[in-house]
């Protein structure tokens, strides 16, 4: 492995919220991953990384001061630092007021993007630490997915900020069998070794979830991987497990996966050819093929799975300091809604766009609807279709509708499976 070391231009990427990350920001200091995942979409041409991207990783030396330059620019204060060269330093007692100038603060995504910054070379480098060290001084909360143990070395500083604000450290992890996770995943932790590290973060009382993402059709979503992984989730005490299907993008990221299945599973390989035979170029696969080859969506068995054993589909959002709590909690709820319609209900895309739409209205809204009175809510809402979902809020600060939604969806799916295990 080469380690080369650069002087980056920029570091943070803002993004908008979903249920696959709450974080409004991302930023990550490698590029390139020696985990050498072999469904890696990071590999794809798309993302302009370089062709030896699983064995020379490139190092922004400058991340920290970027990190740091961006929040004080958005007048943040490191109000945790011991020594801050201010006058904080001298009349300790203005700390905490230096601090309640900034606008609301953000989940830091560290590591958003397409390489996992506990890879090898954190052990030496050590610049995620150093990321979270800064995450810890100016009090941000901070979100991690990664597919090595090598997080638990920063328990001490993340256990810290969860006191402070809030620690989500999550865990990809597709293959419950370790000889295939090895092919797949050559050099990342074992799937073992990332379940007892959300076990022991879990008992420290950090967030963490699963990611069952990708799940690889005829390998991980055969009914004993599912079960293992969802099995598995809940007994080390995973809060939630967020499953999602492969894409594999035409060029570098497909013709390597094939290469792979060629290579260890070469009577799965012909129906690859079939599934993904269409070149979509975000490689989605073909949904035709899908149904007529009678198979069932990952994220449907996994949403069963999920609801039997109480597991969550994605995380709770955090609500960080200075933000609109009622407007973060509405906003949550439209988009958990619009993720369930989409994929279980049949739902015009009408009324999906318009919950995602407000749902983003109202992260992004300057004033705390809190303190509004109804009347005031609904006129802010600019399409009918949402208004029930939004009133059905308003009365209790919780969704009594997205209740009702999960159970229909749960339904739903589960007449579904059965009638296709009938079928073929
Ligand atoms: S850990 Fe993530 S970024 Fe690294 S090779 Fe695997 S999929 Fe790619």
């Amino acid at each position: 492995m080469i380690v080369e070391e650069y002087e980056a231009k920029s570091l943070i990427r803002k993004s908008r919220t979903s249920l696959f990350s709450w974080s409004e920001m991302y930023l990550n200091p490698y590029q390139g991953c020696y985990h050498d995942c072999k469904y890696c979409d990071g590999k794809s041409e798309g993302y302009y990384m370089h062709d030896d991207f699983a064995n020379r990783i490139r190092v922004k030396k400058n991340a920290p001061q970027l990190l740091e330059e961006y929040l004080k620019k958005n007048g943040f204060f490191p109000i945790n630092r011991k020594k801050t060269n201010s006058l904080v330093d001298y009349f300790p007692d203005l700390r905490e007021s230096a601090d309640t100038k900034h606008k609301g603060k953000f989940v830091i995504f560290i590591g958003g993007g397409v390489c996992d910054v506990y890879q090898p070379v954190e052990k030496e480098v050590k610049m995620t630490r150093k990321l979270l060290e800064i995450a810890y001084d100016y009090k941000f909360p901070v979100f991690f997915l990664t597919k090595s143990d090598l997080i638990l070395r920063d328990l001490d500083l993340l256990k810290k900020i969860n006191e402070d604000s809030y620690v989500s450290a999550c865990f990809t992890i597709t293959l419950a069998d370790e000889k295939k996770q090895e092919i797949f995943e050559p050099n990342a932790s074992t799937s073992q070794e990332r379940f007892e590290a959300i076990e022991k973060l879990r008992e420290e009382g950090i967030h963490s979830g699963v990611y069952f993402y990708p799940t690889l059709p005829f390998i991980g979503d055969t009914d004993e991987n599912m079960n293992a992984i969802y099995r598995t989730a809940k007994e080390v005490g995973a809060e939630f497990v967020y499953c999602f299907g492969l894409t594999l993008k035409p060029g570098r990221n497909k013709n390597e996966f094939m290469q792979t299945l060629s290579e260890h599973f070469p009577d799965i390989y012909p129906k690859y050819e079939v599934l993904y035979g269409n070149k979509d170029k975000y490689g989605n696969l073909d949904r035709e093929k899908f149904k007529e080859m009678g198979l069932i969506w990952s994220e449907t068995k996994g949403y069963k799975l999920g609801y039997e054993l109480g597991l969550g589909y994605s995380s709770e959002r955090y609500v960080p300091e200075g933000r609109f709590e009622k407007n973060l909690r509405l906003s949550e709820i439209l988009h958990r809604i619009q993720y369930l319609k989409n994929f279980y209900t049949k739902t015009s895309r009408i009324e999906l766009n318009a919950l995602n739409d407000t749902a983003q209205f109202f992260i992004s809204y300057q004033n705390d609807i809190g303190k509004m009175d109804e009347e005031e809510i609904v006129k802010l809402v600019e399409k009918p279709v949402i208004l029930p979902y939004v009133t059905d809020f308003l009365k209790t600060g919780e969704s009594e509708l997205l209740k009702e939604i999960e159970k229909k969806a749960y339904d739903s799916v589960y007449r579904y499976i059965a009638e296709r295990k009938q079928e073929f």
